[in-house]
């Protein structure tokens, strides 16, 4: 990715590579990688200490001064170029101007950290380590090396979008933004908004009426709540949604705060 880079579809951010130019020293399982999906990655002039990027909205989990290491998770669910679509988590290492604290919010594009020598590195690089999934976890594997649950290679991990790719590219095979394909792109969404506590939830051939209600739905929870709209029911003051607890139902949405968008979740 470049800088100020952002990248969304249907209201998800795909998860970027951070590096503008992109030269792997050492790639997953190799050497001091051994059984861990950590790969370091230098840029176009060897020692040189250059930027990288938030591949998604990023908040800081943890830091370790000493090694110039972040340990970060996406903000929300974000597209990672395996088709995963959910949090991830990864860490980043050797930044020798590190500045990062526990709850700093890192904008997709904006700058991440710098390459570079602080801790355990032989050179100026990057150490870039991720997993699809929201475990912190952070355990010795049986080679002593620190790790994650559910690592991914960079491959499977980010869409490779304005990275230039100098070396290994026959290790990687680069998926880039242009080849994701919305399902339900241009249908319409119902969108709750994050200020309502909670949204009756009825049967698709039950009245909407309040005694008839099987549930409740809480878009102040999960900060807003967003639903592909399967059919308007009910003259249009209801549509039908797939939720996970109550599966195929309908909600109301006539005169309410409820936002029909087209093609977009909104939350
Ligand atoms: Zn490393």
């Amino acid at each position: 990715m470049k800088k100020g880079e952002k990248s969304k579809i249907d209201g998800i951010e795909n998860f970027l590579c951070p590096f503008t130019d992109m030269y792997i020293t050492q790639g997953a399982n190799e050497g001091t990688h051994r059984g861990t999906m950590g790969v370091d990655v230098r840029g176009k002039v060897s020692g040189t200490r250059y930027a990288y990027y938030s591949p998604c909205t990023l908040k800081c989990i943890k830091t370790y001064p000493e090694s110039g290491q972040v340990m970060w998770q996406s903000t929300k669910a974000v597209r990672c170029s395996n088709g995963y679509i959910g949090i991830v988590t990864l860490m980043t290492a050797h930044d020798d101007s590190m500045n990062a604290y526990p709850g700093l919010v890192v904008p997709q594009g904006n700058k991440l950290g710098n390459m570079g020598t602080k801790g355990n590195a032989t050179g100026v690089h990057c150490h870039i380590e991720c997993s699809q999934g929201s475990d912190t976890s952070w355990f010795k594997n049986k080679y002593g090396i620190y790790m994650f649950n559910n690592e991914k290679d960079l491959d499977s991990m980010c869409y490779f979008d304005h990275t230039n790719i100098m070396n290994r590219k026959e290790y990687l095979k680069p998926v880039y933004t242009s080849s994701i394909k919305v399902e339900n792109e241009g249908k319409n969404y119902v969108n709750l908004p994050p200020h309502i506590d909670t949204w009756r939830v009825y049967r698709v051939k039950d009245t909407p009426v309040k005694r008839n209600s099987i549930g409740l739905l809480r878009p102040s929870k999960f900060k807003g709540l967003s639903y592909y709209i399967y059919s308007y029911l009910d003259h249009g003051s209801t549509c039908e949604i797939q939720t996970r607890d109550y599966g195929r139902c309908k909600i109301y949405i006539k005169d309410t705060p409820a936002v029909i968008t087209i093609g977009y979740y909104k939350y």
